[in-house]
């Protein structure tokens, strides 16, 4: 069978490129190279806006995992003095990414789209008028169109022969996500602050910050800078990673530390390449195969969920 569209890779972009394709009366096929539950390391915040594109693309019972609403943020500039500073704005739906994106590979087969799990996509090539995907089985697929949303590893763009991402552009974080007593922690938050926050240490690596995001049973702890400031860092990953810990326990963040440990790393692509599409490869790049990610926030869920509404058309 030649599928109308091929979207390999089923993070946030791929299965929301499947849906919007597949709801526009399209052929889907969504191949993923891991399986449904997979995790991705990540803050799991959903912005406002990202909510509202799930609703554009009639994907709101994704909502059924969002696990806690947070109203704001808490900015912290530890030095002589402490800086903190209190915003009640912009809220973020807090998510664990397993369940997260378990579900939108869910609701894309409930659009129609059909779902290969555990299929590594290791080449693309176009044939005539239609595209040849290989999996490392040996598996061929073919589709008139491709979507590559593979995330922020570079191989399958870069194979297509895609410009290569400039090292400029990407962040790197190390965290982990633990479990937690997060219910009583928020009470003191709550009682502290007046709303439940997500919390942001600056001052502690260049150029970056550390970070505490509540879920719910789990607590998401880790810290990013960029990638050239990360790759001089050596031992210094872990110590900073210690130095935001012992911050967080002494302003009565968190009152056990011992549960974070890193134990995950990934990169950030917070800068388009320079070329996300081409005809002649009858290919479209999306979300972070793209670079569609806030350089300053890292915040690439929303620019994921956007960039695979738009790129299917009949
Ligand atoms: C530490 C950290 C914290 C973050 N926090 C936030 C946050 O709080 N809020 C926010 O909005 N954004 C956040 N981001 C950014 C966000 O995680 C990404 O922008 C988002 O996951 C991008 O979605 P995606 O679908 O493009 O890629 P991914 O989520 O990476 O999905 C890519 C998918 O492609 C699959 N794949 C890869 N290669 C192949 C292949 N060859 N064949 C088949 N399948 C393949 C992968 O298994 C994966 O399922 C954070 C990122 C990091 C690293």
């Amino acid at each position: 069978m030649i599928y109308d569209l091929a979207v390999v890779g089923a993070g946030p972009a791929g299965s929301s490129t499947a849906i919007a394709a597949a709801k526009a009366g399209l052929s889907v096929l969504l191949l993923e190279k891991k399986n449904v539950g997979r995790d991705k390391y990540c803050g799991g915040g959903i912005t406002v806006l990202a909510r509202k594109y799930l609703k554009d693309i009639g994907a709101s019972e994704v909502e059924e995992v969002f696990e806690r609403f947070s109203e704001g943020h808490v900015l912290i500039l530890p030095g002589e003095k402490i800086l903190i500073d209190a915003i009640k704005i912009h809220g973020y739906y807090l998510v664990r990414r397993s369940r997260f994106d378990g579900k939108l590979m869910k609701i894309a087969q409930s659009f129609g789209a059909q779902f290969k799990p555990e299929t590594e996509v290791n080449r693309i090539n176009v044939e005539g008028d239609k595209v040849v995907i290989s999996d490392r089985k040996g598996e061929k697929y073919e589709a008139k169109y491709v979507v590559v949303a593979t995330g922020a590893d570079d191989r399958i763009p870069v194979s297509m022969g895609f410009p290569k991402r400039e090292k400029e552009g990407l962040g790197h974080c190390w965290g982990t996500e633990a479990p937690y007593d997060v219910d009583t922690q928020i009470k003191k938050w709550r009682s502290e602050y007046g709303f439940t926050p997500l919390f942001f240490i600056f001052g502690i690596l260049t150029y970056g910050y550390f970070w505490i995001f509540p879920k719910a049973g789990h607590m998401n702890v880790g810290m990013g800078t960029t990638l050239e400031e990360s790759a001089k860092y050596g031992e210094l990953h872990l110590k900073g990673y210690a130095k935001g810990l012992e911050a967080a326990k002494k302003l009565g963040i968190l009152d056990n530390t011992k549960p974070f440990k890193v134990n995950m790393s990934w990169i950030i692509p917070g800068r388009p390449r320079e070329k996300t599409y081409s005809i002649k490869k009858r290919a479209l790049l999306v979300g972070d195969a793209a670079g569609f990610v806030y350089p300053l926030t890292g915040e690439g869920i929303s620019g994921s969920i956007c960039s695979g509404m738009w790129q299917p058309r009949p």
